[in-house]
Protein backbone atom coordinates (compact mmCIF):
# COMPACT_ATOMS: atom_id res chain seq x y z
CA UNK A 1 0.00 0.00 0.00
CA UNK A 2 1.43 3.30 -0.79
CA UNK A 3 1.48 6.51 1.43
CA UNK A 4 -0.62 9.54 0.22
CA UNK A 5 0.81 12.47 1.89
CA UNK A 6 -2.03 14.55 0.51
CA UNK A 7 -4.72 13.30 2.74
CA UNK A 8 -3.49 13.22 6.38
CA UNK A 9 -5.44 11.03 8.13
CA UNK A 10 -5.51 9.34 11.87
CA UNK A 11 -7.58 6.84 12.47
CA UNK A 12 -8.59 6.52 16.22
CA UNK A 13 -9.22 3.04 17.62
CA UNK A 14 -10.66 1.20 20.31
CA UNK A 15 -8.86 -2.07 21.35
CA UNK A 16 -12.01 -2.91 23.24
CA UNK A 17 -11.31 -4.19 27.07
CA UNK A 18 -9.20 -6.88 26.64
CA UNK A 19 -9.87 -10.22 24.34
CA UNK A 20 -8.79 -9.75 20.80
CA UNK A 21 -12.16 -10.91 19.83
CA UNK A 22 -13.89 -8.51 20.92
CA UNK A 23 -12.59 -6.22 18.75
CA UNK A 24 -14.55 -5.01 16.24
CA UNK A 25 -14.12 -5.68 12.12
CA UNK A 26 -13.54 -2.02 11.26
CA UNK A 27 -11.15 -2.08 14.24
CA UNK A 28 -9.18 -4.76 13.14
CA UNK A 29 -9.18 -3.70 9.70
CA UNK A 30 -7.73 -0.14 11.09
CA UNK A 31 -5.04 -1.89 12.51
CA UNK A 32 -4.09 -4.06 9.09
CA UNK A 33 -4.17 -0.39 7.33
CA UNK A 34 -2.06 1.38 9.28
CA UNK A 35 1.45 2.25 8.80
CA UNK A 36 2.17 3.63 11.81
CA UNK A 37 0.53 2.45 15.34
CA UNK A 38 0.66 4.15 18.62
CA UNK A 39 -0.44 2.28 21.37
CA UNK A 40 -1.54 2.59 25.01
CA UNK A 41 -0.30 0.33 27.26
CA UNK A 42 -3.66 -1.39 28.35
CA UNK A 43 -4.28 -2.51 24.99
CA UNK A 44 -3.67 -6.65 24.66
CA UNK A 45 -0.37 -7.13 22.57
CA UNK A 46 -2.06 -9.59 21.25
CA UNK A 47 -3.82 -7.32 18.93
CA UNK A 48 -0.54 -6.15 17.33
CA UNK A 49 -0.59 -9.30 15.60
CA UNK A 50 -2.87 -8.19 13.22
CA UNK A 51 -0.83 -5.58 12.24
CA UNK A 52 1.05 -5.31 9.00
CA UNK A 53 4.55 -6.97 9.43
CA UNK A 54 6.73 -4.21 8.56
CA UNK A 55 4.28 -1.45 10.76
CA UNK A 56 6.05 0.77 13.60
CA UNK A 57 4.72 -0.11 16.60
CA UNK A 58 5.45 2.96 18.91
CA UNK A 59 4.14 2.02 22.84
CA UNK A 60 2.86 5.28 24.36
CA UNK A 61 1.76 3.88 28.16
CA UNK A 62 0.89 6.30 30.48
CA UNK A 63 -0.12 4.27 33.60
CA UNK A 64 -0.91 6.35 36.90
CA UNK A 65 1.87 6.86 38.79
CA UNK A 66 4.50 5.28 36.64
CA UNK A 67 6.46 5.80 33.73
CA UNK A 68 4.65 8.21 31.14
CA UNK A 69 4.67 9.05 27.86
CA UNK A 70 3.31 13.34 28.07
CA UNK A 71 0.14 13.64 26.18
CA UNK A 72 1.53 16.67 24.15
CA UNK A 73 4.83 14.21 22.79
CA UNK A 74 2.12 11.81 21.53
CA UNK A 75 0.10 14.10 20.14
CA UNK A 76 3.23 15.98 17.96
CA UNK A 77 4.15 12.22 16.85
CA UNK A 78 0.71 11.79 15.18
CA UNK A 79 0.50 15.10 13.78
CA UNK A 80 4.20 14.37 12.14
CA UNK A 81 3.83 10.99 10.96
CA UNK A 82 0.08 11.77 9.41
CA UNK A 83 1.87 14.40 7.83
CA UNK A 84 4.33 12.61 6.29
CA UNK A 85 1.91 10.46 4.89
CA UNK A 86 1.63 7.72 7.45
CA UNK A 87 -1.29 5.56 7.52
CA UNK A 88 -1.86 6.06 11.46
CA UNK A 89 -3.60 4.48 13.62
CA UNK A 90 -4.04 5.06 17.08
CA UNK A 91 -4.82 2.86 19.78
CA UNK A 92 -6.52 2.42 22.99
CA UNK A 93 -7.86 0.33 25.28
CA UNK A 94 -11.78 0.05 25.48
CA UNK A 95 -13.76 2.97 23.88
CA UNK A 96 -11.32 6.03 22.54
CA UNK A 97 -13.75 8.70 23.81
CA UNK A 98 -14.15 6.88 27.60
CA UNK A 99 -11.68 8.38 29.09
CA UNK A 100 -9.29 7.94 26.89
CA UNK A 101 -7.82 11.66 26.04
CA UNK A 102 -9.75 10.87 22.48
CA UNK A 103 -11.25 14.01 22.34
CA UNK A 104 -8.24 15.90 23.16
CA UNK A 105 -6.28 14.08 20.56
CA UNK A 106 -9.14 14.57 17.79
CA UNK A 107 -9.35 18.57 18.25
CA UNK A 108 -5.05 18.93 18.39
CA UNK A 109 -5.43 16.65 14.93
CA UNK A 110 -8.29 18.94 13.43
CA UNK A 111 -6.13 21.78 14.78
CA UNK A 112 -3.32 20.55 12.50
CA UNK A 113 -5.91 20.50 9.29
CA UNK A 114 -5.61 16.61 10.09
CA UNK A 115 -8.59 14.51 9.71
CA UNK A 116 -9.77 11.59 11.56
CA UNK A 117 -11.73 9.30 11.92
CA UNK A 118 -13.37 7.53 15.48
CA UNK A 119 -13.37 3.61 15.62
CA UNK A 120 -15.39 2.61 19.06
CA UNK A 121 -14.36 0.16 20.79
CA UNK A 122 -16.43 -2.12 23.99
CA UNK A 123 -15.86 0.34 26.97
CA UNK A 124 -14.19 -1.51 29.99
CA UNK A 125 -17.25 -1.15 32.28
CA UNK A 126 -19.41 -2.53 30.19
CA UNK A 127 -17.64 -5.47 29.35
CA UNK A 128 -16.45 -5.97 32.77
CA UNK A 129 -20.22 -6.06 34.42
CA UNK A 130 -21.74 -8.10 31.34
CA UNK A 131 -18.69 -10.80 31.88
CA UNK A 132 -20.40 -11.15 35.22
CA UNK A 133 -23.85 -11.88 33.21
CA UNK A 134 -25.36 -8.31 34.93
CA UNK A 135 -26.75 -5.74 32.76
CA UNK A 136 -25.67 -2.22 33.84
CA UNK A 137 -29.34 -1.03 33.43
CA UNK A 138 -32.27 -3.40 34.46
CA UNK A 139 -35.78 -1.57 34.74
CA UNK A 140 -36.60 -3.28 38.00
CA UNK A 141 -33.07 -2.23 39.62
CA UNK A 142 -31.53 0.73 37.46
CA UNK A 143 -33.20 3.46 35.03
CA UNK A 144 -29.65 4.62 33.86
CA UNK A 145 -25.91 3.93 33.84
CA UNK A 146 -22.91 6.84 34.93
CA UNK A 147 -19.40 6.77 33.82
CA UNK A 148 -16.77 8.12 36.21
CA UNK A 149 -13.67 8.63 36.83
CA UNK A 150 -12.26 8.22 40.13
CA UNK A 151 -8.79 9.94 39.37
CA UNK A 152 -9.49 13.80 39.44
CA UNK A 153 -7.24 15.59 37.08
CA UNK A 154 -4.35 16.81 39.20
CA UNK A 155 -5.64 20.94 39.40
CA UNK A 156 -9.09 20.10 39.12
CA UNK A 157 -12.16 19.62 41.43
CA UNK A 158 -12.11 15.79 42.91
CA UNK A 159 -15.67 14.92 42.69
CA UNK A 160 -18.06 14.86 45.46
CA UNK A 161 -19.04 11.17 45.96
CA UNK A 162 -21.50 12.31 48.36
CA UNK A 163 -23.41 14.42 45.69
CA UNK A 164 -22.78 11.20 43.24
CA UNK A 165 -24.84 8.93 45.86
CA UNK A 166 -27.43 11.17 46.42
CA UNK A 167 -28.11 11.29 42.67
CA UNK A 168 -27.83 7.73 42.15
CA UNK A 169 -29.94 6.83 44.73
CA UNK A 170 -32.72 9.31 44.01
CA UNK A 171 -32.68 8.44 40.39
CA UNK A 172 -31.50 4.62 40.54
CA UNK A 173 -28.63 4.71 38.38
CA UNK A 174 -25.47 2.27 38.58
CA UNK A 175 -22.15 3.58 38.50
CA UNK A 176 -19.26 2.59 36.96
CA UNK A 177 -16.03 3.72 38.19
CA UNK A 178 -12.94 3.64 36.11
CA UNK A 179 -9.43 4.20 37.87
CA UNK A 180 -10.77 3.88 41.45
CA UNK A 181 -8.79 1.76 42.85
CA UNK A 182 -6.37 3.74 44.51
CA UNK A 183 -8.77 6.48 45.55
CA UNK A 184 -11.13 3.63 47.25
CA UNK A 185 -11.39 5.14 50.57
CA UNK A 186 -12.24 8.58 49.82
CA UNK A 187 -14.77 6.91 47.24
CA UNK A 188 -16.37 4.29 49.37
CA UNK A 189 -16.76 6.97 52.19
CA UNK A 190 -18.46 9.78 50.15
CA UNK A 191 -20.74 6.65 48.55
CA UNK A 192 -21.58 6.01 52.07
CA UNK A 193 -23.30 9.38 53.05
CA UNK A 194 -26.47 8.72 50.63
CA UNK A 195 -26.89 4.93 49.33
CA UNK A 196 -27.41 2.30 51.71
CA UNK A 197 -24.52 0.35 53.02
CA UNK A 198 -25.41 -2.61 51.92
CA UNK A 199 -26.08 -1.19 48.19
CA UNK A 200 -24.21 -4.43 45.93
CA UNK A 201 -20.59 -3.50 44.46
CA UNK A 202 -18.69 -5.92 41.95
CA UNK A 203 -14.96 -4.84 41.34
CA UNK A 204 -13.89 -6.55 38.25
CA UNK A 205 -10.08 -6.61 37.48
CA UNK A 206 -8.62 -7.42 34.15
CA UNK A 207 -12.11 -8.10 32.54
CA UNK A 208 -12.45 -10.53 29.45
CA UNK A 209 -8.82 -11.25 29.57
CA UNK A 210 -7.35 -15.15 30.73
CA UNK A 211 -6.39 -13.13 33.72
CA UNK A 212 -10.06 -11.81 34.73
CA UNK A 213 -10.81 -11.63 38.36
CA UNK A 214 -13.86 -9.99 40.36
CA UNK A 215 -14.86 -10.38 43.76
CA UNK A 216 -18.84 -8.81 45.16
CA UNK A 217 -19.97 -7.71 48.17
CA UNK A 218 -21.69 -4.60 49.88
CA UNK A 219 -21.09 -0.98 49.92
CA UNK A 220 -19.66 -0.94 53.53
CA UNK A 221 -17.44 -3.68 52.54
CA UNK A 222 -15.65 -2.15 50.07
CA UNK A 223 -12.59 -1.05 50.23
CA UNK A 224 -12.07 -4.00 52.48
CA UNK A 225 -12.99 -6.14 49.93
CA UNK A 226 -10.14 -5.23 47.30
CA UNK A 227 -7.57 -5.34 50.06
CA UNK A 228 -8.89 -8.68 51.02
CA UNK A 229 -8.87 -9.98 47.21
CA UNK A 230 -5.48 -8.39 46.43
CA UNK A 231 -7.60 -6.15 43.69
CA UNK A 232 -5.47 -3.60 42.08
CA UNK A 233 -5.48 -2.01 39.02
CA UNK A 234 -6.81 -1.93 36.06
CA UNK A 235 -10.33 -2.82 37.67
CA UNK A 236 -13.85 -1.10 37.06
CA UNK A 237 -16.15 -0.47 40.47
CA UNK A 238 -20.00 -1.08 40.11
CA UNK A 239 -22.15 -0.35 43.02
CA UNK A 240 -25.38 -0.55 41.94
CA UNK A 241 -28.84 -2.72 42.68
CA UNK A 242 -28.20 -4.72 39.34
CA UNK A 243 -25.62 -6.34 41.00
CA UNK A 244 -28.13 -7.55 43.78
CA UNK A 245 -28.57 -11.21 42.19
CA UNK A 246 -25.16 -12.06 42.21
CA UNK A 247 -24.45 -10.82 45.71
CA UNK A 248 -27.40 -12.95 47.20
CA UNK A 249 -26.51 -16.01 45.27
CA UNK A 250 -22.86 -15.22 46.88
CA UNK A 251 -23.93 -15.05 50.19
CA UNK A 252 -26.09 -18.36 49.35
CA UNK A 253 -23.16 -20.26 48.12
CA UNK A 254 -21.38 -19.15 51.63
CA UNK A 255 -23.85 -20.31 53.31
CA UNK A 256 -23.76 -23.64 51.32
CA UNK A 257 -20.34 -24.63 51.89
CA UNK A 258 -19.91 -23.45 55.28
CA UNK A 259 -17.91 -20.33 54.24
CA UNK A 260 -20.16 -17.82 56.22
CA UNK A 261 -18.25 -14.95 56.79
CA UNK A 262 -21.25 -12.07 58.72
CA UNK A 263 -20.90 -9.53 56.05
CA UNK A 264 -22.84 -12.01 53.41
CA UNK A 265 -25.31 -13.09 56.10
CA UNK A 266 -25.87 -9.13 57.00
CA UNK A 267 -25.91 -8.85 52.83
CA UNK A 268 -28.28 -11.48 52.20
CA UNK A 269 -30.51 -10.68 55.12
CA UNK A 270 -30.80 -7.00 54.50
CA UNK A 271 -31.49 -7.59 50.76
CA UNK A 272 -33.95 -10.42 51.06
CA UNK A 273 -35.68 -7.65 53.22
CA UNK A 274 -36.28 -5.17 50.77
N1 LIG B 1 -10.95 4.05 27.30
C1 LIG B 1 -10.98 2.98 28.28
C2 LIG B 1 -10.77 3.50 29.68
C3 LIG B 1 -9.40 4.09 29.91
S1 LIG B 1 -9.16 4.67 31.53
C4 LIG B 1 -12.28 2.21 28.14
O1 LIG B 1 -13.19 2.65 27.45
O2 LIG B 1 -12.38 1.12 28.72
C5 LIG B 1 -8.33 3.30 32.26
C6 LIG B 1 -9.24 2.58 33.21
O3 LIG B 1 -10.16 1.76 32.51
C7 LIG B 1 -8.54 1.62 34.16
O4 LIG B 1 -7.96 2.28 35.25
C8 LIG B 1 -9.70 0.75 34.58
O5 LIG B 1 -10.52 1.43 35.51
C9 LIG B 1 -10.47 0.63 33.28
N2 LIG B 1 -10.09 -0.58 32.52
C10 LIG B 1 -9.51 -0.62 31.32
N3 LIG B 1 -9.37 -1.90 30.90
C11 LIG B 1 -9.89 -2.67 31.88
C12 LIG B 1 -10.07 -4.06 32.04
N4 LIG B 1 -9.68 -4.94 31.11
N5 LIG B 1 -10.67 -4.50 33.17
C13 LIG B 1 -11.10 -3.64 34.11
N6 LIG B 1 -10.96 -2.31 34.02
C14 LIG B 1 -10.36 -1.83 32.91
Amino acid sequence: MSLNPDVPLVKLVGAGPGAVDLLTLRASRAIAWASVLLVDDLVNPEILALAQADARVIRVGKRGGCRQTPQAFIERLMVRAARRGERVVRLKGGDPFIFGRGGEEVQTLQAHGIEVEVINGITAGLAGVSSLGVPLTHRQHAHGVVFLTGHAQPGSQPTDWAAVALAAATLNWTLVIYMGVRELARIEHGLRQSLPENTPVAVVQNATLAQQRHAVSVLSDLSALVQREGLGSPSIVVPGDVLQGLVQAQALACENNGLTEAHWKHAWKQNAST
